[in-house]
């Protein structure tokens, strides 16, 4: 599958009518990031993702999968008897089946998070859902790819993420959202790209600083490192 098939991956699946999903992996883990992290989480992982991060670590959501029923989902998250979950990808707002599977969830009181890519219009997700939008940096090398109005339509309790690559990114981030004072409108969170930046090094640039931010390492790899399904 080429480029062009991974952004496309809903074309079957379009408009508010929407019953099923493209689906790489459901999986009971620890919450390794944002504001809920260290809760037992299911993930629900929607195949296909439009953009190209040089981190990416879940390439292998970009292609394959498997369409269920939203129904299905429902079924399979239920049997994990677990209240946190959280729909990721790839870029699970690729799909438009994504949005009424948020709201199926939410209806069947779960406490939900969506993590975006921040790329794709977060405006008509179910106001129930928490949303963890990020912002790609320039050395994600898909800076152009953020659709900055996401950020206006957030709540306080809602985040948004940097991932950072080098000191020159944490620099962006931290112009960035001090033009913007985003800390005042959502919690900011910045997070070291694996392998790339020093979480030491984050944390004290962070203090250096004094930038009203949460530093994020990824409580799942402290765990068990860079595996997939975890
Ligand atoms: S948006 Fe997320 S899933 Fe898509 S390439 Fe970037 S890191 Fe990977």
């Amino acid at each position: 599958m080429n480029l062009a098939d991974a952004t496309t991956v809903d074309s079957a699946v379009t408009g508010p009518g929407a019953t099923r999903v493209k689906l790489t992996e459901i999986f009971l883990s620890i919450q390794g990031e944002a504001d809920s992290v260290g809760w037992p989480t299911v993930f629900v992982r929607l195949t296909g993702c439009p953009l190209r991060c040089q981190y990416c670590d879940t390439a292998y959501a970009f292609y394959g999968g498997e369409w269920s029923s939203l129904d299905d989902v429902l079924a399979k998250v239920a049997a994990f008897e677990t209240k946190h979950v959280c729909v990721t990808g790839g870029e699970p707002l690729a799909q438009k089946g994504c949005f009424p599977l948020l709201q199926k969830l939410c209806d069947a009181g779960y406490r939900v998070s969506l993590e975006t890519s921040g790329a794709i219009d977060v405006s008509n997700v179910d106001p129930r859902v928490v949303r963890v939008v990020d912002v790609k940096t320039p050395g994600s090398g898909e800076v152009e790819r953020n659709r900055y109005e996401n950020l206006e339509v957030l709540r306080p309790e809602e985040q948004v993420k940097f991932v950072l690559c080098s000191r020159a990114d944490f620099e962006w981030a931290r112009d960035f959202i001090r033009e913007r004072r985003l800390y005042e409108r959502c919690m900011v969170l910045f997070s070291p790209s694996y392998g790339q930046v020093d979480g030491r090094d984050l944390a004290q640039w962070v203090l250096d600083e004094r930038l009203p931010v949460r530093l994020q390492i990824q409580l799942h790899k402290v765990l068990w490192g860079d595996t997939p399904g975890k």
